[in-house]
């Protein structure tokens, strides 16, 4: 498209990114080629191709820690995705990497969670136990690869290999036996950032745990510290909001305080550097200390509250009653899943089928098949 309006994605890109970011025009492309775009980058028609995915549909009704019986104010796996995208833009804008391709790799990372969160992925990995088990960062290249369809002459989202070897570090850090581009370490260290913030607030607001408590982790008591040098007079609610933000916002700013002097002196002239070092974006010294210990309590007090492991045990028998009923008669299964079984074999297919449905949707096919 010859329009001297419009700028080129080589334009912005070598206007806009630093020297290690990964530039489209370096993208190992796709495996079933396809045209260029006239004035959308290989990886912002990633992102398009992901948003418009029925799996990313879907994680509006996947539940993150907590389900849709707890109250409609805590996070999807959606609004979770949402957040991870944002969190990580930032810090890769700030550190002059490409969003592009860090807004699709966010908005892909969860796209393989299966109904009821972890402990959902626990019981399929033991129903496919023998196939290989089961996990959320593998089934996510499933998605993409074979179960959604975008064009009827190939299978999957026919992603660029950035984004799919990306997830593929998820599943396997030594996978593709390089180091993961920065684009994908800055998503990485957003999704523990962003969990451990909005995991704080939706048990506060579940009252699972109390702000007594809460109050004692480290990392709160330091957030409480900047919170009160900006602030003061805050009403409850507005309290925990700020309590919150300033969680992230003290994670996102060790990152880039951080980061960003390494870059600068790194000398990394290319992705060439970044794939060989083992240097990792992330939270360091002090603050990731008080991160540590502040994911322990979380593990302790609320992903093991005892409402959560109701919710997991009742989530884990269902899901082997309903994967060992579809086991044994997979007529109710969906035309494209019984012609599946061809290919990767009837458990797999079942786990397959059951991985990609929402909380509600296997509610109601437990109680239609199930009862
Ligand atoms: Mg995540």
């Amino acid at each position: 498209m010859a329009n001297q309006a419009l700028q080129s994605t080589d334009e912005r890109e070598r206007a806009l990114l630093a020297s290690y970011a990964m530039f489209s025009n370096l993208s190992e492309g796709r495996r079933y080629e396809e045209d260029e775009h006239p004035y959308r980058s290989f990886f912002q028609r990633d992102r398009d191709r992901i948003v418009y995915s029925a799996a990313y549909r879907r994680l509006s009704g996947k539940m993150q820690v907590f389900t849709g019986d707890m109250g409609d104010y805590h996070r999807t796996r959606l609004t979770h995705t949402q957040e991870v995208a944002s969190i990580a833009r930032t810090m890769g804008r700030a550190l002059r990497l490409n969003e592009d391709l860090i807004e699709a790799l966010a908005l892909f990372h969860d796209i393989g969670h299966p109904p009821y969160g972890h402990a959902g992925e626990d019981a399929l990995d033991e129903c496919l136990k023998d196939e290989g088990g089961f996990s959320h960062n593998q089934y996510a290249l499933t998605i993409a690869e074979e179960l959604e369809t975008r064009h009827q002459s190939f299978p999957g989202l026919n992603l660029t290999k950035e984004v799919l070897s990306g997830q593929a570090t998820r599943v396997d850090k030594e996978a593709n036996g390089v180091q993961p581009l920065l684009e994908a370490q800055v998503v990485e260290a957003a999704d523990s950032m962003t969990y451990d913030a909005h995991d704080v607030d939706d048990a506060l607001k579940l009252g699972l745990v109390t702000l007594d408590e809460v109050h004692e982790q480290e990392m709160i008591r330091i957030c409480v510290d900047l919170i009160k040098q900006r602030a003061s007079d805050l009403g409850p609610e507005e309290y925990i909001r700020a309590l919150i933000h300033t969680m992230v916002d003290c994670q996102v700013t060790n990152v880039l305080e951080n980061a960003g002097p390494f870059l600068a002196n790194s000398g990394w002239t290319s992705i060439n550097h970044v794939r060989q070092s083992d240097y990792r974006i992330g939270t360091v010294g002090e603050l990731a200390d008080t991160k540590k210990a502040m994911e322990g309590f979380l593990y302790e007090r609320v992903y093991r509250h005892p409402e959560l492991i109701k919710t997991r045990e009742r989530a884990q028998s269902q899901i082997h009653t309903l994967f060992d009923t579809f086991v044994a008669n997979p007529a109710p299964l969906p035309a494209r899943f019984k012609k599946r079984i061809e290919i990767v074999g009837l458990r797999r297919s079942v786990g397959d089928y059951i991985a990609g449905m929402t909380d509600r949707f296997f509610e109601q096919q437990y109680l239609a098949f199930v009862g």
